[in-house]
């Protein structure tokens, strides 16, 4: 492997508006690298979020195609598309989207289990995915008793814990105060650094981009520039999926 975990050429998504349909994504060429953060930047409405579903098999683009992890992404039959998003990819957005029934264990075992994890296995690696983020001894909290940054920390833990190998951010840190939202940028980088990871994180946050190997900025649907922060990580540095979740 080139170190490249998502290869994506012409991407167009247009959506239809009344009668008329607007381009949201012009001709996007994009790729990503196994151990580097990825920060895609650009003002709301610029496509960012549209983009990141069509390269994580949330949304078909109208043209374009998307290779991820080796595999065409789009030319798979939507139950693989499926498979492939559960095995592959963890996603942690703005609103946390956390179950407000279930303890911060049970939200992230939850996913284990569909991962064919027994339910002891998958509550043990739980609970290490949240001592991971710092959150030891919240196990057995429901969202309602944790404070927004705790809130992302349990999602992050919930995205990590299948050791995916894509990971998507969309706006993490744009509920959370600065200090908590560098937690969690740090956690990002470390997913990309420890666990060879390709994180993918939209913001518009200008404090992250300290953060960020590579630094891409889009604007209409268009990528203006991409700009490399940090030297390209080595293709064997890049995995080390023992690491992961442990
Ligand atoms: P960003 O994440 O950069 O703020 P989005 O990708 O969410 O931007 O949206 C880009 C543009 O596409 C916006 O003008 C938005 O209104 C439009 N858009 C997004 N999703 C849809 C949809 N499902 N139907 C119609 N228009 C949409
Ligand atoms: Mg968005």
């Amino acid at each position: 492997m080139n170190g490249k975990a998502i290869d994506a050429r012409g991407v167009t998504k247009r959506f239809k508006t009344g009668r008329t349909y607007i381009e949201v994504l012009k001709g996007v060429d994009f790729d990503a690298l196994h151990g580097d953060l990825t920060m895609v930047m650009g003002p709301s409405g610029s496509g960012k979020s549209t983009l990141v579903a069509t390269l994580s098999g949330l949304l078909k683009p109208d043209a374009g195609s998307v290779n991820a992890m080796g595999e065409d992404l789009w030319s798979m039959r939507p139950g693989k598309i499926d498979r492939f998003r559960l095995d592959h990819c963890g996603f942690i957005f703005q609103g946390f989207n956390l179950f407000s029934a279930l303890t911060a264990v049970q939200q992230v075992a939850t996913i284990l289990k569909y991962k064919g994890y027994t339910p002891a296995e998958a509550k043990a690696r739980a609970a290490v995915a949240l001592e991971e983020v710092g959150l030891g001894a919240r196990l057995n909290q429901r969202p309602s008793e944790l404070s927004g940054g705790e809130k992302q920390r349990v999602a992050i833990a919930r995205a990590l814990a299948k050791d995916p190998q894509l990971i998507f951010a969309d706006e993490p840190t744009s509920a959370l105060d600065g200090e908590n939202g560098q937690v969690v940028i740090k956690l990002l980088q470390r997913a990309a650094k420890q666990h060879g990871a390709a994180v993918i994180c939209v913001t518009h946050d200008p404090r992250l981009e300290a953060y960020a190997d590579r630094v891409i900025h889009i604007e209409d649907g268009r990528i203006l520039d991409d700009r490399r922060t940090a030297p390209a990580p080595a293709p064997e540095a890049a995995r080390q999926p023992e690491l992961v979740g442990a």
